[in-house]
């Protein structure tokens, strides 16, 4: 019987929720989904300088927006916990000395000071950063070069040690990554990497490796810049657990901006969201905006995520969670970089919110209002407003352009577009539509069209030159769905109210 399949995203909480993250959670979820799995969230919070506040319920509010609510984590629990490695401490100490026992790994008393001189000492031309490594650790002050009673009274008088692990020299350490197929490695290229630290944390490698094995994860996937890691942790799951015991391993590719992987500055320079969620940091009060606040919704975040590295073999394009669940294929993820690209992110959001109803884009399309204080008493009209411009929507922001003026008077009416064409025969036309839409019966898209028309007709004027004034007479300017639709919706009485305000206006301007 194959195991049950688990795997794991395991953020550190130092910052906002970057797209690549999230595009490595849906990768998980999905796997995990499609293998009756389960997915779980550790934080990887042992590097306390590198804390931010509000990090870690951030990436799970993140989570929850996106619809990939883990099976087991802090918030969530589980039968492997504690799922917050700062609380897992204890654990790691006697794999770090099981690892200096078997000559592994060694205990190194060097202070800050002494790395720099190395540094500085050993720095040349060719290498302008020396490392701690197998060149250079017969050097050093550690477990190697001081006799064994020497660094047993050292222990005991608490001198401050990390432990680091003894890189073999000229080792090749390889594994099957389920993207990139057969990668090896040089083990006397890579650092003698510290493990554990002086403050009695592990250090990523060790804790990784640690508790993958004891949350028993079957398959580990994270981002391609873990990749140069990997040496080391192959080398610890020999050590400590045995090869067999290791989970399957998939390093996704990076996601592309205009230059190089994708940054917050690209989006900052290029005006699109790179976070999730908006994200504050607390540390430098420095914000940025998120995919959810710019308008997306969740259904094409994920799915344009999903995309990003990933197609299922044909031209569709548009997938909903559940097909994704059943169409993802980890042998079908790109191995090189994907190129993130804004125009194309919104087209998704387009499409997604033209297959979104009406009424479950109610409460998000309320809630972009109230940002600009208009406020919907009236939900059964907010209802028909959607579904009326939704197609017009790339964005949840654009249905306040598209659709808040049925809900409160344009604060402006943009006269400078009509008064240079005004005449006294357009005055004289308007003047008789307000007359005719009092009387209009039925109140109907068809009947104003037709009460328009004929009366245009009736006029000699070009329907084509008063549709335009008609429009910016109803909502303010430019925009909006069909002018007849807008005036239908808006009923009789607020429409005869616009349009007799707003000619009183054009007159003062003309
Ligand atoms: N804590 C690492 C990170 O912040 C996790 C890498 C991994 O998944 O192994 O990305």
């Amino acid at each position: 019987m194959s195991k049950k399949v688990r795997v794991r995203f395991a953020p550190s909480p130092t910052g906002g929720l970057h797209l690549g993250g999230v595009r490595t959670v849906l990768y998980n979820y999905l796997f995990a989904k499609k293998h009756g799995g389960e997915f779980v969230v550790r934080i990887e919070d042992t590097d306390q300088s590198r804390y931010v506040p509000g990090a870690e319920e951030y990436i799970f509010d993140c989570l929850r927006w996106c619809g990939l609510e883990p099976d087991e984590s802090v918030q969530h629990g589980g039968p492997y916990g504690p799922y917050r490695q700062s609380e897992r401490k204890a654990l790691y100490k006697k794999y770090a000395e099981q690892l200096v026992e078997a000559g592994h790994a060694y205990y190194a008393f060097d202070s800050a000071a002494e790395l720099e001189q190395m540094r500085e000492k050993y720095k040349s031309a060719e290498n302008p950063a020396p490392q701690y490594d197998h060149h250079l650790r017969m050097k050093m002050r550690n477990s190697l070069t001081i006799p064994a009673d020497e660094t047993k009274k050292l222990l005991e008088a608490n001198t401050p040690y990390v432990v680091r692990i003894k890189m073999p020299v000229g080792k090749t350490v390889s594994f099957n990554d389920m993207i990139r197929g057969e990668v090896s490695f040089d083990t006397s290229l890579v650092d003698d990497k510290v493990l554990l630290k002086a403050d009695g944390m592990p250090t990523y490698h060790l804790a990784v490796v640690v508790d993958d094995y004891l949350m028993k994860i079957t398959h580990a996937f994270r981002g391609e810049e873990w990749l140069p890691s990997a040496p080391v942790h192959l080398l610890l799951w020999q050590y400590l657990f045995g090869w067999e015991a290791m989970p399957q391993w998939a390093h996704f590719p990076l996601i592309l901006g205009p230059s190089g992987k994708l940054s917050k500055r690209d989006g900052a320079k290029y005006g699109f969201p790179v976070f999730a969620m908006n994200w504050q940091d607390l540390k430098t009060g420095e914000s940025t905006e998120g995919f959810r606040e710019k308008g997306f919704l969740p259904a094409a975040f994920i799915n344009l995520l999903a995309l990003l590295g990933w197609n299922d073999g044909t031209e569709k394009e548009v997938f909903s969670k559940e097909e994704l669940i059943s169409s993802f294929d980890m042998a079908r993820v790109h191995s090189s970089g994907a190129k993130f690209d804004y125009e194309k992110a919104k087209w998704f959001n387009h499409e997604w919110i033209k297959r979104t109803s009406a009424s479950e884009l109610l409460p998000l399309v309320r809630a972009n209002f109230e940002k600009v204080n208009v406020v919907v008493t009236d939900s059964m009209l907010l209802e028909q407003v959607i579904a009326l411009v939704k197609e017009r929507c790339t964005l949840l922001t654009d249905f306040v352009e598209q659709g808040s003026f049925f809900f409160s008077r344009p604060a402006q009416i943009d006269t400078a577009s009509i008064v240079p064409k005004w005449n006294a025969e357009k005055s004289a036309f308007f003047d008789q539509l307000i007359q005719h839409y009092q009387q209009a019966n039925p109140w109907t898209t068809g009947e104003l069209e037709k009460i328009c028309k004929e009366l245009a007709q009736e006029k000699q004027l070009k329907t084509g030159e008063l549709l335009l004034p008609l429009r910016i007479m109803l909502v303010g300017g430019k925009f909006g769905p069909g002018v007849f639709d807008i005036a239908y919706l808006l009923g009789k009485e607020e429409t005869v109210e616009r349009l007799t305000q707003a000619k009183r206006l054009i007159l003062q301007g003309a």
